[in-house]
């Protein structure tokens, strides 16, 4: 065969497979692992996309909650998972810290996975148990201050978001507390609620209908201007603690290897997901919005987990928190 015919033959059979590949995927259901438990706010995001996620794509999307060691434990499942874009990964701002908290990580966020797009980003809100003594931030640290051996601080494990926002906080306050690690916020705002553990710093996601409820107490928020779903809650700033932002921003992801057309055809599918009527509203409610077009795209992803690796290990290696 002639060189030119080769090409040409290569080429043919190319755009054939490419085709293909995206007209045949996805093959049957697909599993999106959230490498936190069930009921948090994670999970909570990944529910609300999944419905129009599968609408679009033509078959369920069903998530799988993989939680333990601060969302690590999941990314490494799904790091480990077929490159098929039958199973992917929806992770936070965890994706990012893992690495510098993480002396032995099973995976590399960057070059394990592929980026398919960007999901939201999530305020922060303090939040106690509701008979907790402080009635704003300035009595709360003052109370946390005088008597840092009985408060208990609810995380889901290291790297988790509510683990980096603890760990600022104590920083702020120069302040270490007794820490309670969960399998992801979910349960642990449960044991907030029923009173067995004292303060959280957690996502909109996962707390604005108990604070609106009164069931805990909520001392500030992690943006820079205040909610509109949580109108009467001070930013942090406001209340004492300047600079203190942080925000929780989620992304989806598919083992490194997933072919370039199902990789355009999730994020094509996120896109619409996240224009969604009912997940604009509810993303509203719990105090957040979707990611734009632009943003549910696999480079804004790329751009924001490596930049976000380069702004975190400087932070944590001041903090000098490292796990196993
Ligand atoms: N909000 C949790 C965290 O602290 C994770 C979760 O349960 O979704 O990262």
């Amino acid at each position: 065969m002639s060189l030119a015919k080769w090409l040409a033959v290569s080429i043919v059979a190319a755009s054939v497979a490419t085709a293909s590949a995206q007209e045949t995927y996805p093959t049957g259901p697909v599993t999106v692992i959230v490498p936190f438990s069930a009921g948090g706010p994670t999970d909570t995001v990944t529910r609300l996309i999944a419905e129009p996620m599968g609408k679009e794509l033509g078959q369920q999307v069903v998530v799988q909650n993989v939680g333990g060691a601060g969302g690590t434990l999941g990314a490494g499942q799904a790091a480990k998972a077929a490159p098929d874009g039958q199973t992917l990964l929806l992770h936070h701002i965890g994706m990012s810290t893992a690495p510098t908290l993480y002396r032995n990580l099973a995976y590399n966020p960057v070059t394990d996975f592929e980026p398919i797009g960007m999901v939201t980003d999530v305020p922060m809100v303090i939040v106690a148990r509701k008979d907790f003594p402080a009635n704003n931030l300035k009595e709360l640290i003052e109370y946390v201050k005088a008597n840092k051996d009985k408060v208990t601080y609810a995380n889901a494990g290291i790297g988790a978001a509510s683990h980096l926002c603890g760990m600022l906080f104590m920083e702020a306050i120069g302040t270490e507390l007794t820490t309670v690690p969960y399998q992801g916020t979910g349960p642990a705002l449960t044991d907030l609620v029923g009173g067995q553990v004292d303060l959280m710093c957690d996502q909109t996601t996962n707390t604005t209908g108990q604070i609106k409820g009164g069931e805990i107490k909520a001392y500030a928020v992690t943006t820079k201007e205040r909610l509109a779903s949580l109108p009467d809650l001070p930013t942090a700033a406001e209340a004492g603690l300047p600079d203190f932002t942080v925000g929780v921003w989620h992304g989806l992801y598919a083992p490194a290897g997933t072919p370039k057309p199902v990789i355009d055809k999730l994020s094509a599918s996120l896109q619409t997901a996240l224009k969604d009527p009912n997940v604009v509203k509810r993303f509203g409610e719990l105090g957040t919005v979707p990611s734009t077009s632009e943003q549910a795209t696999p480079q804004a992803l790329k751009d924001q987990l490596s930049s976000q690796i380069a702004l975190w290990k400087p932070i944590i290696d001041k903090a000098g928190v490292y796990a196993q």
